[in-house]
């Protein structure tokens, strides 16, 4: 046993156990001590125990093991508390009710602060706690003269009728006065000196708000605008518009080219969707246009002659077809449409489809055309008053699916 223990013991350093493991690439070491192993590394994070080992469960994750290349996942594995028994479902439920929970907590001690606040204030203005509805009656009784009246009545002479006119023609010598009276006093018993309109709204809009949490929200459009382009003076007559459900409306408002892009520069590595309604309903044709235009160019070109779709298919650039027919209707005059846009510039990918049934698909014909290095925009155009495009849905994915 005492042989065991002694060589149990580090040979340089004899007070410390031999129980610690450094598994560094080119610096592996299975059997040291402490000591050692402090002047072996600089990685203290590397340096584990025996006993941690030998301890491990189903459970144990190591704080920096196995090796990998980027250390940031151990925090990240770390974060996740990933325990044997419980599925995504639950830790996503979990989450979830720790958000709701916190959230009542704080709206309503936020609430009961704002309520003890505004009582207090009303507790002391003492002027209130009167007794206004005697206050106000004495001074209506007296007013009206109700009594008095009732007392003639009660002892009718023919005395009484002369008093009663009297009494009724002072009624109306005195009738500024009295007005002016009960007004004042009218005015002291209304409560609605406590404006609710403001409170009111302001309880709408954090219901509204309320209403806007969304966990699984894949829809960006209403953090995206759409400016009007500077090129062709026309382009300043286009009426944009945010519908009710959030959405864009692109209206023209005389009849002659209007280019509209979006706030936003694409990131060349990121996968977009676009889905654009293209309605038309006179005898103008579909000239209407969705693509991407140079950042360079966006305030001096159309679009018409850069990388897009043209629903009237005049444009062979987006016309090469991947499955079904065009997606493009031709010159027709009626028109009701929603179209899918997917780019990916880092891919030179552009894909055009029917949305959403994605029977017809299409995409740029010479990928060349899109530059690298090169700062783009996605863009629509239109022509007549008749035309409207509605930009209904823009995201970004990380992998884009199989419709198309
Ligand atoms: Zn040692």
């Amino acid at each position: 046993m005492d042989q065991e223990k002694k060589q149990s013991k580090c040979n340089i350093h004899p007070k410390f156990n031999d129980d610690i493991l450094l598994f560094e690439k080119d610096n592996i070491h299975t059997k040291i001590c402490l000591v050692c192993a402090k002047t072996l590394t600089k990685n203290f994070n590397k340096i584990i125990e025996h006993d941690e080992f030998l301890h491990a469960d189903q459970d144990y994750i190591f704080s920096s093991f196995p090796p990998l290349e980027d250390e940031d996942i151990y925090k990240a594995i770390k974060k996740l508390q990933i325990k044997k028994g419980s599925s995504i479902q639950e830790l996503f439920i979990e989450k979830i009710n720790n958000y709701f929970l916190s959230l009542k907590k704080e709206i309503n001690e936020k609430i009961d602060i704002l309520h003890n606040q505004v009582k207090q204030k009303i507790i002391q203005m003492e002027h209130l706690s009167q007794d206004s509805g005697e206050n106000f009656l004495n001074i209506y009784n007296e007013i009206s003269s109700k009594f008095d009246i009732q007392r003639l009545y009660n002892q009718y002479s023919k005395d009484s009728e002369q008093r009663l006119k009297e009494i009724i023609q002072e009624k109306y010598q005195n009738i500024k006065i009295n007005t002016q009276k009960l007004k004042e006093t009218i005015q002291q018993y209304q409560t609605d000196k406590i404006r609710l309109k403001k409170p009111k709204e302001i309880q709408q809009k954090i219901l509204d708000l309320l209403g806007q949490i969304d966990f699984f929200k894949n829809n960006d459009i209403e953090d995206i605008e759409f400016l009007k382009s500077g090129s062709y003076k026309c382009s300043q007559s286009l009426q944009i518009q945010r519908l009710q459900n959030k959405q864009i409306q692109i209206n023209q408002s005389i009849d002659n080219h209007g280019v509209s892009y979006a706030n936003f520069i694409l990131n060349p590595n990121k996968k977009y969707i676009f889905r654009i309604k293209l309605q038309t309903h006179s005898k103008a044709d579909g000239f209407l246009n969705v693509g991407v235009i140079q950042e360079n160019d966006k305030d001096t070109k159309k679009l018409y002659g850069e990388i897009c779709y043209i629903e009237r298919g005049d444009n062979l650039k987006m016309r090469k077809i991947v499955k079904g027919n065009n997606v493009f209707e031709g010159s027709k005059t009626q028109i009701d449409k929603e179209i899918e846009m997917r780019i990916h510039l880092a891919q030179k990918m552009i894909k055009v489809a029917n949305y959403p049934n994605y029977e017809n698909i299409a995409e740029l014909e010479d990928k060349q055309l899109i530059l690298e290095n090169t700062q783009y925009r996605f863009a629509v155009e239109l022509y007549y008053i008749a035309h409207r495009i509605i930009i209904t849905h823009i995201s970004t994915v990380s992998e884009f699916d199989f419709k198309m």
